[in-house]
């Protein structure tokens, strides 16, 4: 039960509602450290970890992580920006993701990051261009577009025309565009899947990248100062459920590394991984109320306070329902009064649907209900704009204090020029 699976009691939860509000995300910092050090234990050693800011990137979740000996991988100027606002040092940033523009990379030139991933070569000479404007070199990896293991799942992010990465072909035409002032190329970077099924499919393409690594850097003649092999770590979304633990992923990608990639135990290369999900995903919870129940031709609909503008947002990409929520303080009786309800937001439209078919003991309205597992890709992979409900507060714990709360906030501002300055008149 969500509430019984975090340390959160019921009352201590209802406390919470009751002093911040309904709905409102909760999380838990001793989770986050659980995660890290699981994960940590699941990999070689040594290798470097990134969190990847775009599971979520609240300041609070970003610095223990630091705390505990992460790095952050950032892919936009808001998540630079948190990441910074965490104490995280700008030299040790990864900057990532298709499309830098001119104007994000300058920023993030000035503000010292001096690592970045390149997606393409039109990528790499931004980052060069913006790089040797301030008269620095900025440190490529190359993420590399590769098909993987055969027959592994998850959601695969390369392996066929993609937006990620460069395709190998391409790049071993044409060795010589990787000469690009003001970059110097370092690594390689891959990433080609999320949410492995399984330990299998994770360590094979694990391994697949590592000989890629190693093939690469012969026929690019390239040095391999730092060779990111992604991740894929699983974690279960807005589902009861546990964290997966990997228990001979580190036996078997050590063995590939010793292999293909000598050298690495000494850091020559540094082998690195990242991970959003499996760091944060089952540290956060959303609490919220059930405003209305009713029954609609024979389906019981629990409307709810929240809904996609608060979670699950992606699911408008048809692959993260189902969604479970279950109370905080379940009813007494027999399981046998479990109603099976459809959970609908209060967004006008209907895709606003968190979950269907679920179980729902004493179902009622005003009851404050919980979804777990929404540490990752929850509110702010949500469609917070849309129909300008509130956002739900946000409340950090550790050990069973309040860190801090906060809310965050949409708002109108004045974007460039007063509008009224005159535009160029046609031809
Ligand atoms: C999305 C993404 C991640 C994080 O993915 P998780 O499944 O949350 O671990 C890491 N690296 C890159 C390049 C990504 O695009």
């Amino acid at each position: 039960m969500a509430a019984e699976h975090s340390g959160l009691s019921p009352a201590a939860a209802e406390e919470l509602a009751a002093r911040y509000g309904s709905p409102l995300y909760v999380y838990e910092l001793a989770r986050v450290r659980a995660a890290y050090a699981d994960l940590t234990d699941a990999l070689p050693s040594p290798c470097r970890l990134y969190y990847s800011l775009k599971a979520n990137p609240h300041p609070d979740l970003v610095a223990e992580l630091r705390r505990c000996g992460a790095r952050a991988e950032v892919t936009s100027r808001g998540e630079l920006a948190s990441a910074l606002e965490a104490g995280c040092r700008a030299g040790e940033l990864l900057y990532s993701g298709p499309g830098k523009t001119p104007g994000e990379l300058a920023e993030a030139m000035h503000r010292g990051v001096r690592s970045y991933s390149a997606e393409s070569f039109g990528d790499l000479e931004g980052i060069g261009a913006a790089a040797s404007t301030l008269g620095v070199t900025a440190g490529c990896v190359l993420r590399i577009n590769a098909a993987g293991a055969p027959g592994s799942a998850g959601l695969r992010m390369t392996g066929s025309a993609s937006q990620f990465g460069f395709d190998l072909d391409t790049l071993l035409a044409a060795p010589d565009r990787l000469k690009v002032p003001g970059t110097r190329t370092v690594g390689l970077h891959f990433f080609p899947l999320t949410n492995a099924r399984d330990e299998e499919s994770l360590r094979a393409e694990l391994v697949q990248s590592i000989r890629t690594a190693a093939q690469l850097r012969s026929s690019l003649g390239i040095e391999l100062q730092l060779v990111d092999l992604g991740g894929g770590f699983a974690a279960p979304y807005a589902v009861p459920g546990e964290r997966p633990r990997y228990t001979g992923l580190r036996k078997g990608v050590s063995e590939a590394l010793d292999e293909w990639l000598p050298g690495w135990r000494e850091g020559a290369p540094v082998v690195a991984f990242e991970s959003g999900r499996h760091l944060v995903g089952d540290s956060g919870q959303l609490l919220c109320t059930v405003t209305d129940v009713k029954d609609s031709r024979g389906t019981l609909y629990a409307v709810l306070d929240t809904g996609i503008n608060h979670l699950g947002g992606l699911s408008g990409l048809g692959r993260l329902l189902p969604m479970a929520a279950r109370p905080v303080r379940p009813a007494e009786g027999t399981e046998a009064d479990a109603v099976r309800a459809t959970l609908a937001g209060p967004l006008c439209t209907p895709a606003d649907v968190l979950g269907r078919g679920v179980e729902m003991p004493g179902l009622a309205a005003g009851e404050l209900i919980a979804f777990p597992n929404v540490g990752a890709y929850g509110l702010t992979a949500s469609l917070l704009g849309f129909l300008g409900h509130p956002a739900p507060a946000e409340v950090v714990m550790d050990g069973g204090e309040v860190v801090t709360a906060t809310r965050l906030a949409l708002r109108r501002e004045a974007a460039g020029a007063p509008a009224t300055t005159p535009l160029p008149s046609r031809s």
